[in-house]
């Protein structure tokens, strides 16, 4: 993969870019794919964003959404907008399987593609790009690019409203110790072009549903098994669960947190049972890595203190599988 500078010169001409990031979106993921789309337009490049799938409801008021499609809803255009495009930028993912039905047609796309993301062991599929897992978020990456590229007096509040969401999620909330004091400036610079940083807290965690905020409670006291002796907690949750409480697209993000503010909590997961797939969620706080542990374990990766993983199996078979690990490497 070349430095993502060698490929400034493709981009001194207007071009077709297609922008495409994960399955199952994040903030991270929306906003600097969104984020990277105005400010390339705004070069006089024809971009398309394209989401694998359905975006969360706390993302919809993010700028430019509507201009961004889904290609599980409209495979048919997505796949249009690749086989026109010029150049290929893939956001916030560092293996084409993290697209789910994506995958082979982004396999397959000859033309010229740039990664930009922060996740560890990138497969070698990029002409270009930008990997580096010490950045707080992708959305900090297409601010560096933006910057590389000789383009601060370019971001306005749109992008920089992007960009935010991504760094605010990615760090939970500038908690996180990926929080450097370069993050903080960044967001200065935002800030001063126009951010306005309450107005996406409230958007992004202050937009629950009634039934949401009920769906937490009841998860909190019926689908939650704390393990102090291990330092870990999990949170299993079956569709009745979520069909019982009519759960919503985005409505069990930031689930797996909650079990990391008990004392001496160090290791969370979270098990949700997908209708194609049980999804696994990890999150650690120190010095257990979780990135690994997905691997090792869960057919998943991710970063140090947050990741994901799969099962095949039941939810039953997960969840024994999951405790049998707990109790064979003691995480504490
Ligand atoms: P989440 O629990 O929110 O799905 O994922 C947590 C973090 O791990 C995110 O940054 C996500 O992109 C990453 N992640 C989730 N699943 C996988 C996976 O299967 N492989 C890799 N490499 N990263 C994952
Ligand atoms: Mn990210």
């Amino acid at each position: 993969m070349l430095p993502i500078q060698d490929c400034l010169p493709l981009l001194q001409t207007p071009k077709k870019i297609f922008i495409t990031t994960h399955h199952k979106p994040d903030g991270d993921a929306i906003g600097s794919m969104l984020g990277l789309a105005l400010y390339l337009r705004k070069k006089g490049h024809t971009v398309t964003a394209v989401s694998p799938g359905e975006i969360p409801d706390f993302l919809e008021w993010m700028p430019s959404v509507d201009t961004m499609l889904n290609y599980e809803a409209t495979p048919e255009l997505g796949a249009e907008a690749l086989k026109k495009a010029d150049l290929v930028f893939c956001v916030d993912f560092n293996d084409y399987n993290r697209t789910k039905h994506l995958e082979q047609l982004l396999s397959d796309a000859p033309q010229p593609k740039i990664l930009i993301d922060h996740h560890l062991f990138p497969k070698p599929y990029w002409d270009y790009g930008l990997s580096i897992p010490e950045k707080s978020s992708t959305c900090e990456m297409v601010y560096d690019f933006i910057n590389l590229a000789g383009d601060n007096a370019l971001i306005d509040k749109d992008i920089a409203a992007c960009l935010y969401t991504g760094v605010m999620t990615d760090t939970g909330s500038f908690k996180f110790p990926i929080t450097t004091a370069f993050v903080h400036t960044m967001v200065a610079d935002l800030i001063n072009r126009g951010l306005r940083p309450t107005y996406i807290h409230e958007a992004v965690y202050e937009s629950w549903t009634t039934a949401r905020m009920k769906f937490l409670g009841y998860v909190l006291i019926e689908r939650m098994e704390v393990f102090h002796k291990y330092g870990s907690a999990l949170i299993t949750l079956s569709r009745k669960d979520m069909n019982l409480f009519n759960v919503q697209n985005g409505d069990t993000e930031g689930l797996v947190n909650y079990p990391l503010s008990i004392k001496g909590i160090k290791f969370a997961t979270l098990i949700t049972e997908r209708s194609d797939e049980i999804k696994m969620s990890f999150r650690s706080k120190g010095n257990f890595d979780v990135s690994n542990f997905a691997r090792l374990y869960f057919d998943g990766g991710g970063h140090f203190n947050a990741s994901g993983g799969r099962t095949k199996t039941s939810l039953t078979e997960t969840v024994t599988y999951f405790k049998k690990i707990l109790t064979d490497i003691h995480p504490k």
